[in-house]
């Protein structure tokens, strides 16, 4: 060797050495600017006004987005439903969006186990395969928006059926709402038009189901007063404190499943109507039902005949019993005759035409809880599409569901591997709602129709729930038809065609099927008005003057809409048409020996546990308990005190469905014959932050059907409650964050 040849080496071999030592794992996510997302500005903080998807209310978010990842969601101001709050749902699709067990790809059930596809054109066949044989049937969560057609147009065309799987009342609340002369409509809680309000267990502070976020500007105002004179009153009546109770200026636990014979003899001595089958209730009867003194009832009715306007408001842990649609009625009549006409409702399951097809009435596919489970233990569903839930882990094991699931060839629509994806044939990981286009039409007494769209490039291989249906009929026989006709619609809607297209993407101008964003856009008259209502979020009429809290950085346009009018195409509801015989008076039935009513109660954090697998959730405190990462079953601390428990004894519980060993809160927040245990964790499934944390208090449900609505009795179930001798543990916020010991009243 030269030296010329030596030092050419050494020159080699030191690059070589450099470069090996600069060299990095490859960035997954690296963002070429070449292929930069739409309007990305590298590293300038950007705000895109969306919808939120978290739960049926629709919120205004405005989200903050660098480098087309969104970082920090913010409540949109002008947004009539939420006015620039949002709920912690809303903070977790986030982390949601960013979870590290996503599912990447579609997986397919192969020799037992679930298989990750490269594509997703096997698992869009068989979806279609399915849809060709017909008589499936769709379990999923309130559903509305162009989304929610689709899934009715599917059903309809195939024989199939859709079962809505919701904790709250809600199937009860649009019956209550037909037998007392209305339509099938949810209660819209008007708090600040009265003075008085009567709470059953309606926990409309924290319940998402009653849209949560606006009624706490509902509650503000009714505390203020400023629309009336005084500061407005609140007793709650409950067999558990729940946090509305506990902002009540009263609280009474009344016994569990008695709440219609008040509401009933609060009528009588108000000289009220309702439906003759409903039944009267004498005082004393309601005394004897209820475990109320008699004189606090006639007391109770003086007070509510000199308010200016009550209100009585039911929920869940009013409708949790076997008689539980009666009682909602009942409460609804007393309700009537406290506001008069002046009641309100809304609805968020609108769903919006498909271009050039008629609008039917979806009554046809709907399927209750009860006929459903048991169309499925008799066999008689070929396929079975779930779509955002997790019914084999949220359901009583009882009901059989999940053994039924594992029988039929089952397509779960979900982002996480939760305990019904491992069961099923094929999982089709669904995009974050950031990540794709959707939209939500709620009709209420001020109308929104809001539009989400993707903020973030896509972090997964994941498509939204309409994508993955629009998919699949270009290869249904069954569907392609229909498709084709939507098609044909779209390029013919005047937003498609041409116009003043400001958003940056103009028509395609070919036969290609329509996309989901194709349908949203050809609501809209010309591009400009596309244009302006993505900048808002949707179509509304603004909350109240003024800027947004991020109007430093960014603008909003001016409402399409003046105030007041309605901006939703002409839609219906998912409900309509619901029909229902108005409920006799029952007394609550209990099954099991045990000397407790178990009350499995939806927890204000997990709410139905779909997103406990992100930790923001189960790190969040329980707002009565402070308990984190937990599951516990509170018991009356003068009982425990009888039976000798003390503060996180472990027990067993036991009904006729099962047991499970908790520690318990001993608490002066329940009844007497009450045990509470939140739902929410308990899952064995769905990755380490939780698997195998908490319980799942279903364990312990008898699969009980309420009289009147075919929907499950959550709390029909007797528990025995035995020591163990053995200790347990509940961590509270104070110990994760300050290492503090746990802090609980006994
Ligand atoms: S109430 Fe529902 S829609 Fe509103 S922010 Fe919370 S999860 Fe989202």
């Amino acid at each position: 060797m030269n030296r010329r040849e030596f030092l050419s080496l050494c020159t080699a071999i030191g690059a070589a050495v450099a470069l090996a030592g600069c060299g990095h794992p490859p960035e997954p996510y690296f963002v070429s600017q070449a292929q930069a997302p739409e309007f990305y500005l590298p590293g300038i903080a950007q705000y895109y006004a969306t919808t939120c998807g978290e739960c049926a209310a629709a919120c205004g978010l405005a989200v903050r987005v660098i480098g087309a990842r969104p970082k920090k969601v913010e409540g949109n101001e002008r947004h009539p439903v939420s006015h620039g709050a949002h709920c912690l749902r809303a903070e977790v699709a986030l982390q949601v969006l960013y979870h590290p067990q996503r599912l990447p790809h579609p997986m397919q059930r192969q020799g037992g186990r679930l298989v990750a596809l490269s594509s997703w054109d096997a698992a869009i066949a068989a979806l279609a395969r399915s849809f060709d044989r017909g008589r499936g049937l769709w379990i999923t969560g309130p559903l509305g928006g162009t989304a929610g057609t689709l899934l009715v147009e599917a059903a309809r065309r195939t024989g199939s059926k859709i079962w809505v799987l919701d904790l709250a009342p809600s199937v009860a609340w649009r019956m209550t709402s037909v037998v007392l002369g209305g339509a099938p409509r949810l209660p819209y809680l008007d708090l600040a038009s009265v003075d008085y309000v009567l709470d059953f267990g309606s926990d409309f502070l924290a319940a998402s189901a009653l849209d949560n976020v606006r009624h706490g500007f509902e509650y503000a105002k009714f505390r203020r007063g400023s629309e009336r004179s005084r500061r407005g009153v609140m007793v709650s009546f409950a067999p558990r404190m729940t946090m509305t109770a506990a902002s009540a200026d009263i609280w009474v636990p009344i016994r569990p499943g008695s709440e219609g014979f008040l509401a009933l003899a609060l009528l009588g001595l108000l000289d009220g109507t309702a439906p003759a089958s409903l039944g009267t209730v004498p005082p004393g009867q309601a005394a004897a039902e209820t475990g109320l003194a008699e004189t606090v009832i006639h007391r109770l009715a003086a007070r509510l005949r000199r308010a200016n306007r009550a209100t009585a408001l039911a929920g869940y842990d009013a409708s949790a019993w076997s008689n539980g649609f009666w009682t909602l009625a009942a409460i609804g009549a007393l309700d009537r005759t406290l506001r008069g006409s002046s009641r309100a409702d809304w609805d968020p399951d609108t769903l919006l035409p498909l271009p050039g097809q008629p609008m039917l009435a979806p009554s046809d596919v709907r399927i209750d809880t009860r006929g459903a489970v048991e169309a499925l233990a008799a066999g008689h569903f070929s396929s079975v599409w779930v779509n955002g839930v997790n019914p084999t882990w949220l359901l009583p094991p009882k009901t059989g569901v999940a053994a039924a699931i594992g029988r039929v060839e089952t397509f779960a629509l979900t982002p996480f591997l939760d305990e019904t994806a491992a069961l099923a044939a094929w999982v089709l990981p669904t995009s974050s709602m950031f990540e794709r286009w959707e939209d939500a039409s709620v009709d209420a007494p001020t109308p929104v129709y809001g539009l989400r769209q993707p903020l973030a490039s896509p972090v997964a291989d994941a498509r939204g729930p309409a994508d993955i249906l629009l998919d699949a009929f270009a290869s249904s026989r069954r569907l392609r038809g229909l498709l084709r006709d939507v098609g044909v619609a779209v390029r013919r809607a005047p937003s498609h065609r041409g116009g003043a297209d400001t958003s940056g993407d103009a028509g395609d101008g070919d036969d290609s099927p329509p996309t989901v964003k194709d349908l949203l856009r050809s609501r809209f008259h010309n591009g400009s008005e596309w244009a302006r209502a993505l900048e808002r979020g949707g179509l509304f009429a603004d909350a109240a003057p003024g800027g947004s809290r991020y109007a430093e950085e960014a603008t909003l346009p001016p409402p399409l809409l003046p105030a007041g009018s309605n901006p939703l195409p002409a839609g219906k509801s998912f409900w309509e048409g619901l029909s229902a015989s108005p409920p006799t008076p029952a007394t609550a039935q209990f099954v099991g020996t045990g000397d407790f009513r178990l009350l499995p109660y939806p927890s204000p954090i997990w709410n139905d546990g779909s997103r406990s697998n992100c930790p923001w959730i189960p790190e969040t405190p329980d707002p009565m308990a402070r308990a984190v990462w937990t599951t516990w079953a509170e018991i009356n601390a003068t009982v425990c005190k009888k039976l000798g428990i003390e503060r996180l004894d472990l027990v067993k519980l036991t009904s006729p469905a099962g047991s499970i060993v908790l520690p318990v809160l001993p608490v002066p927040t329940v009844h007497e014959d009450v045990v509470a245990i939140p739902i929410g964790l308990g899952h064995t499934t769905g990755g380490p932050d939780v698997e195998g944390v908490g319980s799942n208090p279903s364990v312990l449900v008898e699969p009980v059907y309420q009289e009147g609505t075919g929907e499950l009795a959550w709390g029909a179930t007797r528990v025995s409650v035995e020591k163990t001798g053995k200790k347990g543990w509940v961590t509270t916020f104070d110990q994760r964050v300050y290492g503090k010991r746990a802090m609980f009243a006994d």
